[in-house]
């Protein structure tokens, strides 16, 4: 018996990182998933990986056309949604003065948008299947500041803010709304070296390793499969159904306060 045995869930971002971690979790636990992604040829590969019980849609969240597909698709393949995880995201530093509006703009598109388009579009349907849940992605920059992060923060703060209304609007419908918040993840997005094949990306690890040391009260940056496992149980009913609107901090104690140096 998985947690999820006879659960629909789409998971967004879900070609890498967190996502895929996500998709397998969820698909090990029962789930049939539909992993949607602007990241065509790594969605398909994962989709063929998990075989039968997964589908790979080209979903670029920021678009609601998009979206209207992704369900259309979920629906012919599976029956029903009855699970979401809003986890696509993308991260730009930048000084908040020197940031340009494209970019600030870019980021609410997919982070924020993204989220806000995916509760509109999936609700209805999770709410039509009887009820279910929606997992957000907001950071522990979503609940307090970080330098040099100032789009990405201001969105993850709105994907709190998204998740709470979200809970409120939709417990009628059976739909619990929940937003997880990473600390430091250890994937291509806290460390993009990973991506760029002429950097060093091992020396770029060692360099993260030794800041999470000292930052980190449990002294190291978190896996995709812990923030994954955060997530079932956010979305697994045996685990978490009385639980709705609030953001659970998965950050090895960062957060926590000042540490002793
Ligand atoms: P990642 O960059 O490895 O994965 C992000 C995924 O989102 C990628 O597959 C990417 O292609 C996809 N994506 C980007 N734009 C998209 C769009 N328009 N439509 C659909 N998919 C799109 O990063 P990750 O660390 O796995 O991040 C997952 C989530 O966790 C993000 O929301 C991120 O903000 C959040 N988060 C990450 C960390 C961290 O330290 N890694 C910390 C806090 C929060």
């Amino acid at each position: 018996m998985g947690k999820l045995d006879g659960r629909v869930v789409i998971v967004t971002g879900g070609a890498r990182g967190q996502g895929e971690a996500e998709a397998r979790l969820f698909a090990a636990e029962g789930a049939r998933v539909v992993v949607g992604d602007v990241l065509d040829d790594q969605g398909e590969a994962l989709a063929d990986d998990l075989g039968e019980r997964a589908r790979y849609v080209h979903l670029d969240v920021g678009s609601e056309d998009d979206w209207r597909a992704a369900v259309a698709a979920a629906r012919d393949a599976f029956g029903k949604v009855d699970g979401l995880v809003n986890n696509a995201g993308i991260l730009r530093f930048n000084e908040l003065v020197k940031t340009p509006l494209e970019e600030f703009e870019e980021v609410v598109r997919v982070n924020q948008t993204g989220a806000f388009l995916g509760i509109k579009a999936v609700a209805p349907h999770i709410g039509d299947a009887g009820g279910g849940t929606i997992v957000n992605t907001s950071s522990y920059t979503g609940l307090t500041g970080m330098a040099y992060v100032g789009a990405y923060s201001a969105t993850k703060h709105a994907v709190v803010g998204l998740t709470r209304v979200a809970a409120l609007e939709l417990a009628p419908r059976g739909i619990r709304v929940n937003a997880i918040c990473p600390g430091a993840v250890d994937t291509a997005m806290s460390n993009p070296a990973r991506l760029d094949p002429a950097a060093d990306a091992e020396a770029a690890a060692r360099g993260l390793d030794a800041l999470y040391r000292k930052l980190v009260p449990l002294g190291r940056a978190g896996t995709p499969e812990e923030v994954a496992r955060l997530a079932l149980f956010l979305t697994a009913e045996e685990d978490s159904a009385y639980i709705t609107g609030q953001p659970f901090v998965i950050d090895g104690g960062w957060l926590a306060g000042v540490a002793p140096i």
